[in-house]
């Protein structure tokens, strides 16, 4: 298990329908009963996720709130079970809360058929990948509170940042300088070195996710924790994606 600082664990052992990536669910410690979950991930591993809570002292009924960063199947699935679960409030940004409730249903990028597709290039059997997970869609989930840039949740800050998809939302603890940047950026996974921002292939506008990138770089962090990475960035992050990002807008101008 890894705690992070007093407060923040990241959730270890989820797998990835991607063979070359892993997906990290991230706990937000408010107090003994009152935790906020970070992106549930996928239903088939709420297992996982449930011994985790168990291993550190808590149950899943100590959830009260779930935090969902963006509609992706890999952080949004197991919400509403997590929910019937514990009774937590379901919370996004307000743009995502129409996509996650199916009005309209989002499309991607990418599609539950080009997730497949790659899947197969990739060598992975689709009948093992059903077993494993069972569906890569999700269901309809109706978010309980809506939030949007500058808002508190507890005592995590909403940065809005769109580009991998429209409502897509970091979150910043000023006590520790910490910043969750979900999927706006990545570390060395998914077949790709070192640190990169949400690529093309899985961004409705890959060159705002540069921007947003760019506001994270603006913010006063030192940790960054990713939903998809190797490892986290435990300092000098704020460096790294101030380097990041004028590397990126760079390439732009090219
Ligand atoms: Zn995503």
């Amino acid at each position: 298990m890894t705690q992070i600082t007093p407060k923040v664990y990241s959730i270890e052992g989820m797998t990835h329908p991607d063979p070359r990536g892993k997906v990290f669910p991230y706990l937000f410690v408010e107090d003994q009963h009152n935790l906020t979950l970070i992106d549930p991930a996928f239903l088939s591993q709420l297992p996982i996720l449930e011994n985790y809570l168990l291993d550190i002292g808590y149950d899943i009924k100590n959830v009260k709130r779930i935090i969902l960063t963006h509609v992706h199947v890999d952080h949004a699935q197991a919400a509403n079970e997590v929910k019937r679960k514990s009774g937590a409030k379901i919370y996004s940004h307000w743009i995502e809360a129409n996509y996650l409730g199916h009005d309209p249903p989002y499309s991607g990028p990418p599609s539950t058929q080009e997730t497949i597709e790659k899947f197969q290039k990739l060598g992975v059997s689709i009948t093992a990948l059903e077993k494993q997970y069972g569906s890569l869609d999700v269901e309809p989930i109706n978010v309980d509170e809506q939030v949007t840039d500058g808002d508190m949740i507890g005592s995590l800050k909403v940065i809005h940042t769109p580009g991998h998809t429209p409502g897509h939302i970091s979150l910043y603890y000023e006590k520790d300088k910490l910043l969750l940047g979900a999927d706006s950026i990545y570390k060395h996974v998914f077949g790709a070195e070192g640190m990169y921002i949400s690529a093309p292939q899985v961004s409705i506008d890959p060159i705002t996710a540069i921007l947003s990138a760019q506001r994270l770089s603006k913010v006063n962090f030192d940790k960054l924790l990713m939903a998809h990475q190797d490892s986290p960035l435990m300092e000098g992050a704020k460096k790294a994606v101030e380097k990041l990002v004028a590397e990126s807008i760079q390439k732009l101008k090219e």
